[in-house]
């Protein structure tokens, strides 16, 4: 470290006043009014520009079974 890099308290304060995260910003989905980031497929029904993107359902069912599997694998 450098003798000028060297920050007093309130120096460091006022650097870390800009840190904050901020939330992204959220949208509603036009057809299941649910929120979903803007820009990225809706979680919900799996839509993105009024087409179907990604099917929800398989999705889950794969989540459920493999679920299911870890639980029977843990007994
Ligand atoms: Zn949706």
């Amino acid at each position: 470290m450098v003798n000028h890099m060297r920050h007093n308290r309130s120096r460091v304060g006022m650097t870390r006043s800009h840190h904050a995260l901020k939330v992204q910003g959220l949208s509603v989905c036009p057809d299941c009014q649910a929120k979903r980031l803007s820009h990225k497929v809706c979680a919900n029904c799996g839509k993105y520009n009024g087409r179907v993107v990604l099917d929800v359902l398989a999705k889950t069912v794969k989540k459920e079974k493999k679920l299911k599997a870890k639980t029977e694998a843990a007994k």
